[in-house]
């Protein structure tokens, strides 16, 4: 499935590629057409690479190194000519440059780590999207800080529903403080996952989904799944011998989202699968720092009496819990459209 998938992308990244060498090619033509002084300066850049080409080749071995480095200086003076001429024009300085979708692997989809080649984020990411994440976490261009509204949240606060001394709205700025440090510091090894509760329709999704864009624009592969998914894949792929490959992109993904814990059918494999999974991911395998995002219905206490005290402890180490409380925004949303 994922070389499908990965064949599938490195084919699109080899169109944009050419694409751009194409629109470069038009523009430059354009510019040229429109300027005579420009393809003056090009033809002489040619010139002089073509003349001492053939310098080259008729010298000796020893002499080449020095007629080489004689013909860049020559060349060097013209391009920054050529350059500053086509930045007046243009009043873009990159007009003729390469534009990137992905600043790290410059849209050939691998980068060099450690003197290795290897897969980009961005590819990662962009399977992680096609095999699991679909409709999941698609909708992040409406639902990411800059969208982020407290206007939405109660400013009043109810001690005997909610069970605090704050108001939803104050609760919600807190919960985004902490969000946003759990972005900032997301490397360090001391932050902690984050355990959203509350029930449905008080903003965990949508705040979840905040955080997931923004790590994501920091390059971070981010990988989406409801509980109910999430653990029965795994059992099926544990039938399914030659594929491991959910399993171990649970395992490394930089942000794993677990949405929804308790809405699965619970059963001893599940909740083995389950501790395995949090508690791999808090070991930073290959000294790679991994991070999570549970969120539940359930409340603590259920999350302690459904997912046995070992889980509940791994989750108490390690988690920030996070209660979301207040009215339910979609009814809310719904009623302000029908006033
Ligand atoms: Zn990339």
């Amino acid at each position: 499935m994922d070389k499908v998938i990965l064949k599938q992308i490195l084919t699109e990244y080899n169109q944009k590629r050419i694409y751009e060498e194409e629109r470069i090619q038009k523009e430059k033509k354009a510019l040229e057409d429109a300027n005579p002084k420009l393809k003056e300066l090009n033809d002489k850049i040619a010139k002089i690479s073509l003349d001492y080409s053939k310098k080259v080749l008729a010298a000796k071995k020893e002499e080449q190194s020095k007629i080489l480095s004689e013909m860049k200086k020559e060349t060097a003076s013209l391009i920054k000519e050529k350059n500053s001429y086509i930045k007046e024009l243009t009043k873009d300085s990159n007009l003729l440059q390469p534009r990137y979708d992905c600043k790290y692997c410059k849209d050939t989809g691998y980068v060099t780590k450690g003197g290795k080649e290897e897969l980009c984020t961005c590819v990662k990411q962009k399977i992680f999207n096609i095999s699991y994440n679909k409709s999941n976490i698609g909708n992040l261009d409406k639902e990411n800080f800059s969208n982020f509204d407290l206007r939405f949240f109660s400013d009043k606060p109810n001690k005997e529903l909610y069970n605090s001394d704050y108001s939803p709205r104050e609760n919600i700025s807190l919960i985004r403080e902490k969000a946003m440090s759990f972005i900032e510091n997301f490397d360090d090894p001391t932050e902690k996952n984050l355990m959203f509760t509350g029930s449905t329709g008080l903003g965990k999704t949508f705040m979840t989904n905040c955080i997931a864009a923004e790590l994501l624009k920091e390059g971070k592969t981010v990988l989406y799944q409801t509980a109910p998914v999430m653990l029965d894949s795994i059992i099926d792929e544990r039938f399914n011998k030659n594929s491991t490959t959910l399993m171990d992109n649970i395992l490394s993904v930089d942000l794993l989202i677990i949405d929804d814990l308790g809405a699965e059918t619970v059963n001893d494999y599940k909740i083995t699968d389950l501790f395995t999974i949090i508690n791999t991911r808090l070991l930073n395998q290959n000294h790679k720092i991994t991070k999570t995002i549970i969120t539940t219905n359930l409340t603590l206490d259920e999350v302690h009496k459904i997912y046995t005290q070992k889980v509940f402890s791994r989750l108490a180490g390690n988690y920030r819990f996070i209660r979301f409380f207040g009215e339910d925004l979609r009814l809310k949303k719904v009623k302000k459209i029908e006033e």
